[in-house]
């Protein structure tokens, strides 16, 4: 028995899809075009898989402002938040994510990873309990592990079964953070919000919620689902990534509670990382304003969201439950996902395979992700590529 024997069920899976001609891990771009094409493995293809919502990665005023950033303040900051690592950049950005949330304070981390691992570990300790939906994220998970709070998970999305939990913890329950997402990152769903604020006000405890698939998609200004939900004031703490509708790299939360800045010394994935670049700074901070002055991006979005759901499921494809950019077109065996995605890919699309554990119910799945860059073209030759997969792989 070596150090690399729980490594062999991995190798031995590696082998068998690379047996069928997949090897998902060795999709290189090997030219981007714009925010929906690229070349990939030598061919020309529509990119539906990157979630790059709002398209906003090619904008003119991202990159030029991106640009500018580089060569005024230098590629990197070469330290983390607390030591050298904090720009004029990096508080204005913090200020702007407050006034766009209407927030009190806000903070900036290196990755959405990050945020969930530094506010879970930062906030919660042993003895707290964190209460998850089962669906959550994989670094909700490690944050809840770094924190040492005992973890207790919920049934997705199942409002019932948090009740029954939140009941059970009595007194704890002041010491408890509910966990949960915007959108849920693989099957596109929204978390049932009113219903669990609801049931947050009955018992009490804190909300968080990760709206990194959410920001920019949803609500009157684009600030998500609790946005939309008109739950706002029920949710304790906002986290999400700058990597998505943002179209950068890096995370964020934002709170009404005065404690958030104390955050800032009592999380170890804060303190020890090294902060975002100039670059990713300034890019982030132009997208976040272009979210608040171009609302008709979120309405393209959507539309382009509904054309491709109607579509697949004209098709007899099974999707998730709700209309989101996040469309998750499921597939009970995985030998039929790897086929169709690689039939797609040689069809010049795009879309990410998704095969367990990383899926929430042990099948396997084509996720796609739609952006508001897309055309009505590029949505229907999405369409086009779907219903040329064979009738017995839906
Ligand atoms: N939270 C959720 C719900 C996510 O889906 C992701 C990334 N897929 C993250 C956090 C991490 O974001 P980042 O890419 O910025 O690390």
């Amino acid at each position: 028995m070596t150090i690399f024997a729980k490594l062999k069920p991995l190798a031995e899976a590696r082998e068998r899809l690379a047996a069928m001609g997949v090897d998902r891990f060795n999709v290189v771009m090997e030219e981007v075009y714009s925010a929906t094409e690229a070349r990939v493995n030598g061919r020309r293809v529509i990119l539906a898989g990157t979630n790059n919502y709002l398209g906003l990665t090619f904008d003119p005023e991202c990159i030029e402002a991106s640009c500018a950033a580089a060569r005024s303040a230098g590629t990197g900051t070469t330290g983390s938040r607390m030591a050298n690592g904090t720009l004029d950049g990096h508080l204005a950005l913090e200020k702007e994510l407050a006034d766009f949330y209407g927030c009190r304070e806000a903070i900036v981390f290196s990755t959405g990873f990050v945020a969930n691992l530094g506010m879970l570990s930062g906030l919660a300790g042993p003895g707290d309990v964190i209460m998850i939906d089962t669906d959550c994220h994989a670094s909700i998970y490690d944050g809840c592990r770094l924190s040492g709070a005992d973890i207790l998970r919920f049934r997705h999305n199942n409002v019932a079964d948090l009740d029954k939990r939140l009941r059970r913890l009595g007194e704890r329950i002041h010491r408890t953070i509910i966990v949960i997402e915007g959108i849920y990152s693989m099957l596109g769903d929204r978390a049932a919000i009113a219903e669990i604020a609801a049931v947050k006000r009955k018992y009490g405890g804190y909300l968080m919620v990760d709206e990194a698939h959410s920001l920019g998609v949803l609500g009157e200004r684009g600030r998500g689902l609790a946005e939309e939900a008109g739950v706002e004031n029920d949710v304790d703490f906002v986290v999400g990534t700058f990597s998505k509708s943002l179209g950068s790299i890096g995370g964020f939360c934002v709170s009404n509670h005065p404690e958030l800045e104390l955050i800032r010394y009592a999380s170890r994935p804060y303190v020890f990382t090294a902060s975002p670049s100039p670059a990713t700074i300034a890019s982030t901070r132009k997208a976040l304003a272009l979210i608040g002055s171009r609302p008709e991006l979120r309405q393209r979005l959507r539309e382009n969201a509904e054309q491709l759901y109607r579509g697949l499921t004209a098709l007899g494809f099974r999707l998730g439950p709700d209309v989101t950019p996040v469309i998750a077109v499921r597939m009970e065996k995985a030998e039929a996902a790897f086929a169709a995605w690689k039939q797609l890919l040689v069809e010049g699309i795009y879309v990410n395979l998704v095969l367990p554990p990383a899926t929430p119910d042990g099948g396997s799945m084509l996720r796609c992700s739609v952006s508001a860059a897309h055309t009505v073209e590029q949505i229907e030759a999405i369409r086009t590529a779907f219903e040329h997969l064979p009738a017995d792989w839906r």
